[in-house]
């Protein structure tokens, strides 16, 4: 079984630029994924009743996890008073670019089935170690606006989704999550949440969380939909296909929808 990510590099001078420029975070990730492995390994260790055998508070998941959030402050990747969902995606996009340069897959993968699957649980740890960070950082520091910075921590997906009949896919990059992977929530705002609880190839290409503003659903009637261009919003008169390649007639945004 591959994952969706699976192949995911980064170049080597993405890597010089990463060690140079996010010292801190650089130095913390090691840890961090160490731990995430650990914790992998823990899970595939069943018990009798085939259920996994729970993480262990030794794997040192949590300490690993307080100074990498400490680090992303202190590299001015994000601000300590950034909303916790926003954390949680920088880590998302941290994980994936370390993955990126040739680290270990598990720990991506237990990343995933955490973050994803077990979404409550997760956020209360970030909370809960944010908590206990606050005092430890530099309250007033801004984030980095080196632009070198900023496209390192680009995450590999848009912001601008459509959904389709049994999937949701990104307007803009190749990325496709199927039915049962996602589902509608309303709390605490009305969003989907991606679990990949069905199919369990937890893509750290994806937003965990998508909102009613980032994902559109077209009306479709006697086979044509109005759709908006990722990059201005022009809402477009289209015929409907079952893959359509679309160009904004305002701004010449080219983009890809499937229904
Ligand atoms: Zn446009």
């Amino acid at each position: 079984m591959e994952y969706p990510f699976e192949k995911y590099r980064s170049t080597s001078r993405d890597k010089e630029t990463f060690l140079k420029l996010l010292p801190n975070v650089s130095a913390a990730l090691p840890e961090y994924f160490r731990a995430l492995s650990v914790a992998h390994h823990s899970i595939e260790q069943k018990n009798m009743f085939n259920q996994p055998q729970g993480i262990h508070q030794s794997t040192g998941l949590t300490s690993s996890l307080n100074l990498l959030l400490v680090a992303m402050v202190n590299d001015r990747v994000i601000s300590v008073n950034a909303e916790l969902v926003k954390f949680i995606d920088a880590l998302r996009i941290l994980v994936l670019k370390w993955y990126s340069f040739g680290n270990d897959l598990k720990a991506c993968v237990y990343f995933g089935y955490y973050y994803y699957t077990h979404k409550s649980a997760s956020e209360h740890e970030v909370r809960q170690q944010l908590d206990a960070i606050r005092f430890l950082v530099d309250e007033s520091s801004r984030v980095s606006q080196d632009p070198i910075i900023l496209q390192l921590m680009k995450p590999p997906n848009s912001r601008r989704w459509f959904a389709a009949e049994s999937h949701i896919g990104d307007k803009l990059y190749p990325l496709t999550v199927q039915a049962g992977d996602f589902a509608r929530v309303d709390l605490p705002r009305p969003a989907y949440q991606v679990s990949f609880k069905a199919s369990q190839m937890f893509d750290l290409r994806v937003p965990i969380t998508l909102t009613d503003q980032e994902l559109e659903r077209p009306q479709i009637s006697n086979g044509k939909a109005i759709v908006s261009c990722p990059a201005c919003g022009q809402k477009c008169r289209i015929d409907v296909y079952k893959r359509m390649e679309i160009k904004c007639p305002t701004c010449q945004q080219v983009w890809t929808q499937s229904t």
